[in-house]
């Protein structure tokens, strides 16, 4: 799969383009990654009003300067913790100081406002 996507990226040649995973992936690991590996950005999602934190990390093209929330640092400061916990994590099961469970669809949406944010980097690149 990654192989793949690195063959679209090069096929589009100097197109922006923006790779999303969770912070802690495997995927990042990878050495068959690397390529994508140069420029990175993190956030999130509770920086965007997720009641969940979801960090995630995205390799952009070199040219991209992706300007993204700074990701979660847990002291609160994101509005969505309580009592020293997240509401909510992203976990079908539940848990945090709300334990709401999410259906696979809604973890894996991306906040409107972080959508926003790679759009905004994308025109002003
Ligand atoms: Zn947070």
């Amino acid at each position: 799969m990654v192989e793949k996507t690195i063959k679209i990226l090069r096929y589009f040649g100097g197109a922006l383009w923006t790779v999303e995973n969770p912070r802690r992936s495997q995927l990042w690991r990878r050495p068959v990654a690397r390529p994508l590996m140069a420029h990175l950005a993190t956030t999130s999602y509770c920086r965007y009003g997720f009641a969940y934190m979801k960090t995630t990390t995205f390799a952009h093209h070199p040219a991209l300067a992706l300007h993204l929330r700074p990701p979660c640092d847990r002291t609160g400061g994101c509005g969505q913790m309580r009592y020293g916990k997240h509401l909510e994590h992203a976990q079908r099961g539940g848990g945090g100081a709300c334990s709401k469970g999410h259906t696979r669809d809604e973890l894996h949406r991306i906040p409107w406002g972080l959508c926003c944010d790679i759009v905004e980097s994308v025109e002003r690149s």
